[in-house]
């Protein structure tokens, strides 16, 4: 039996009430705000009326869940832009540029041809096996088709592997600021998220803490997200290697979120990074995936919407040891029973056919992350790292004495520019703010110029 850690304490954080304005005319002629709720993802998610039947009806398990702060603040915007006031959208994490065309024909052609009935719940064989070329060519580590499962998108390779292996009170170390689905998962499963702060650049966990949370606790297992979201930091390989030594020494399980793995910026001509014939490089990232005796206590989580631009096409994977592999198989079976089947043909094309758009994209992004850090840190008081993947710019803007919430709250009501809360992910967020950089260079200059004149009125 696992015992719950001292550390585990502090995963309890009662759910924020969440405001933000309604629209006055502002004196640059974009509106401006007095309070109102703020909606959530489908409305007011998070917001179930207190004392209504519907809320003391609820389980447990969902009762600490809050929304996804990128979907809540695009509610916000969008219900702003619905009374006509200009908002500049640097919140989301969604790709700028459309899927590649020979992905949409292969979805197209799909459909055209039938391919619209159920598929086997774990992916259509021609997928699988892709995914599993695909893996074993970007990690440098062979994969069977036989250890893949494939989702609608990399979300459930999230879920559902922490529901196969998570026990009610088994402690999940959880890089804190990270990924708000990292903690959701782990309190729907009934585990107890530990949250680990990261270093101040945001590359990598603050490794003294992290050690103590081995020390000090019982995890059951480690996630890692690197490139990360919210920060853009890129785990050091040394890291990386001492995160499995931890892992490995504590009996515990390491989930690999790699979903940025490809979106890792070339800055000094990085050497792992090596082109073979597919077209496809080396992730130019640590994975643990490929340190030797990591593969039974890993699962590796990857997917289409970053790298293919495939948002909303929904299509993810998860690879794991087969055993794991046919119990995450069996909650695909009964909850979303398979993923969409012209979807995966769509994505045997993403992975096996050209790859030079990854190249194009990353080199736009790298010229947009530019552009955004450099004019970040000419703002007096904000100070931005460099990251070194993903599509983030995670700025300290604390030294305006003001909480990231109540900041990002203004940014949006008296600039007009959206941006999230860095406690969005996790309350080592306080502080900062997360910007997207996904959008043309004309929404970026926009974007920053409303960043410098409303942080310039806080002087
Ligand atoms: N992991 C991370 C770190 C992410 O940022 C996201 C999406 N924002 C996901 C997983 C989920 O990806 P998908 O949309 O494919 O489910």
């Amino acid at each position: 039996m696992r015992s719950v850690s001292p550390l585990a304490v502090r995963a309890a954080s009662p759910p924020s009430s969440r405001r933000v304005s309604s629209p006055r005319l502002g004196s640059r002629g974009r509106a401006s705000f007095a309070p109102l709720a703020r909606a959530g993802a489908s409305g007011d998610a998070d917001a179930a009326p207190p004392g209504s039947a519907a809320s003391a009806a609820t389980s447990d398990r969902v009762s600490r869940l809050q929304n996804e702060g990128a979907y809540a603040v695009l509610a916000a915007a969008t219900a702003l832009e619905r009374r006509g006031v200009d908002v500049v959208h640097l919140e989301i994490g969604q790709p700028g540029f459309p899927s590649p065309p020979h992905v949409v024909r292969a979805g197209v052609d799909a459909i055209e041809t039938g391919k619209t009935k159920y598929s086997s719940p774990a992916g259509v064989a021609s997928l699988k096996s892709a995914v599993a070329a695909y893996v074993s060519r970007t990690r440098g580590v062979p994969v069977d088709p036989a250890e893949v499962v494939v989702g609608p998108g990399a979300k459930p390779g999230l879920f559902f592997p922490t529901l196969a292996l998570v026990n009610p009170g088994d402690e999940v170390i959880i890089p804190d600021p990270g990924f708000p689905t990292y903690r959701a998962m782990v309190e729907v499963a009934g585990g107890v998220a530990v949250p680990v702060p990261l270093r101040p650049d945001g590359a990598s966990f603050d490794m003294d803490r992290l050690r103590r949370a081995f020390e000090e606790g019982n995890p059951k297992m480690i996630v890692l997200n690197s490139p990360a979201n919210p920060t853009g930091g890129v785990m050091p390989t040394e890291d990386v290697e001492e995160v499995a030594r931890l892992a490995a020494r504590s009996d515990a399980w390491v989930m690999s979120d790699e979903i940025y793995a490809r979106l890792v910026y070339d800055d000094d001509d990085d050497d792992d990074a090596d082109d073979d014939a597919s077209g496809v490089d080396r992730v130019r990232c640590a994975s643990v995936f490929g340190i030797p005796g990591m593969r039974d206590r890993t699962v590796l989580v990857d997917g289409f919407s970053k790298t293919y631009c495939m948002t909303g096409w929904r299509l993810g994977w998860c690879v794991a040891p087969e055993a794991l592999a046919r119990k995450i198989e069996l909650l695909v079976v009964h909850s979303v029973g398979c993923t969409a089947t012209f979807t995966q043909e769509a994505g045997v094309a993403a992975l096996e056919g050209p790859q030079d758009g990854v190249a194009e994209m990353l080199e736009a992004y790298r010229e947009r992350r530019d552009f955004v850090v450099d004019a970040l840190n000419a703002i007096e008081g904000v100070e931005c790292p460099v990251p070194a993947g993903a599509f983030y710019a995670f700025p300290d803007v604390s030294s305006f004495g003001m909480s990231s919430k109540a900041l990002a709250d203004l940014l949006l009501e008296e600039g007009g520019v959206a941006v999230l809360p860095g406690t969005d992910f996790g309350e080592n967020g306080e502080g900062k703010i997360r910007i997207s950089y996904v959008g043309d260079m004309a929404t970026l200059e926009e974007g920053m110029k409303r960043i410098a004149d409303t942080l310039e009125t806080l002087r």
